[in-house]
C-alpha cells in the first residue's frame, strides 16, 4: 500500500507540488501523468525518501516514510529515469550489494532468475562502463526487483529499453502488481500508461485536476467521451486546443 496525504514540496518560493493526495493499494498500478514541469519528479522522490516533503506525509507498506523509514524503504523499491550504478561494482556485486542491504537470504537463488530476466546473464562480471545505455538501465531494475519490493515506483521505466526489453518490462510490472505489489508510474508514453494502470492521477502545476480510473475520469468529463487518452490528457491538463483545458474535478 503506497497513501500520499497532502504532499507539499516547496524549492525556495516555487511550490512544485501543492497538497496532493492519493492512495494505491495492493495490485493497483497508478499513473502519474502531467506535462513538462508538473511535479511528476519531484512527487516520485518525495515518495522513495530522496527529498524531504515541505508538508504531508507518505505511508509504504504501512510505515510512515519520516518516522518509520527504514521499516518504509525496505518495502520499497524505486527505480530512477536515469540508473545510479557503482562503478566499481559488477553486474553481480550490485545484486549481491543490495542483497546484503535489504537482508535477502537466498541471494544465490534470486541473482540467475533476475538477471535472465533482465537478459544479463552473461554480463555478471561486467562494470557499468561496460554496458550500454538500456542495460544500465536493466541493471538498475534488477536491483530494484531483487528483494521483492511489496511498494514500487517507476519513473520512465520504458527508457533506453529496445523493443523487446520495453515489451519484458510491461510484462513484468503487471506480474509484480498482479502478485500484489502496488505500483505508482510516472510516464509521458501514454500507451503504456493505458495498458498498464488501473488508475490515473493527473498532475498540473503541482495540482491534482484529474484522479482515479479512467471511466470514472471520463464519468466526471462526458465531453470527453469517446476521446483517446492523449486527447482527454490534453484537455485535462490545458494543453490542447485553446489550451483551457476542462475544469477541475470537484
Ligand atoms: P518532466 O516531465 O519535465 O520531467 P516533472 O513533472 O517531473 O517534469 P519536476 O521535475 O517535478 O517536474 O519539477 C517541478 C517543478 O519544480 C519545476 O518547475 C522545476 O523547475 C522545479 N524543480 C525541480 N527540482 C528542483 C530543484 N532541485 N530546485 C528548484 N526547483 C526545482
Amino acid at each position: 500500500m503506497i497513501s500520499v496525504q497532502s504532499l507539499t514540496k516547496r524549492y525556495g518560493d516555487l511550490t512544485a507540488v501543492d497538497g496532493i493526495s492519493f492512495d494505491v493499494a495492493p495490485g493497483e498500478v497508478l499513473g502519474l501523468v502531467g506535462p513538462n514541469g508538473a511535479g511528476k519528479t519531484t512527487t516520485l522522490r518525495c515518495l522513495a525518501g530522496i527529498i524531504r516533503p515541505s508538508a504531508g506525509s507518505v505511508l509504504l507498506g504501512g510505515h510512515d516514510l519520516e518516522h518509520q523509514a527504514v521499516e518504509a524503504k525496505r518495502t520499497l523499491a524505486f527505480i530512477p529515469d536515469e540508473p545510479q550504478l557503482f562503478d566499481y561494482l559488477t553486474v553481480e556485486e550490485h545484486l549481491r550489494f543490495i542483497a546484503r542491504v535489504y537482508g535477502v537470504a537466498d541471494v544465490d537463488q534470486r541473482i540467475g532468475p533476475v538477471l535472465e530476466e533482465l537478459e544479463l546473464g552473461d554480463k555478471r562480471k561486467s562494470l557499468p562502463d561496460e554496458l550500454s545505455r538500456g542495460m544500465k538501465q536493466k541493471l538498475a531494475i534488477a536491483c530494484g526487483l531483487l528483494h521483492d519490493p511489496r511498494t514500487l515506483v517507476l519513473d520512465e521505466p520504458l527508457t533506453g529499453l529496445d523493443p523487446g526489453g520495453m515489451r519484458r518490462m510491461r510484462a513484468t510490472i503487471a506480474a509484480r502488481a498482479r502478485a500484489g505489489t502496488a505500483v505508482v508510474l510516472s510516464s509521458h508514453l501514454l500507451t503504456l500508461v493505458e495498458e498498464l494502470c488501473t488508475k490515473l492521477f493527473v498532475i498540473r502545476r503541482g495540482r491534482c485536476v484529474a484522479y482515479g480510473p479512467l471511466s470514472q475520469i471520463v464519468e466526471a468529463h462526458p465531453e470527453l467521451a469517446g476521446r483517446s487518452l492523449e486527447d482527454i490528457f490534453l484537455a485535462l491538463t490545458g494543453e490542447g486546443e485553446g489550451g483551457n483545458g476542462v475544469p477541475r474535478p470537484a
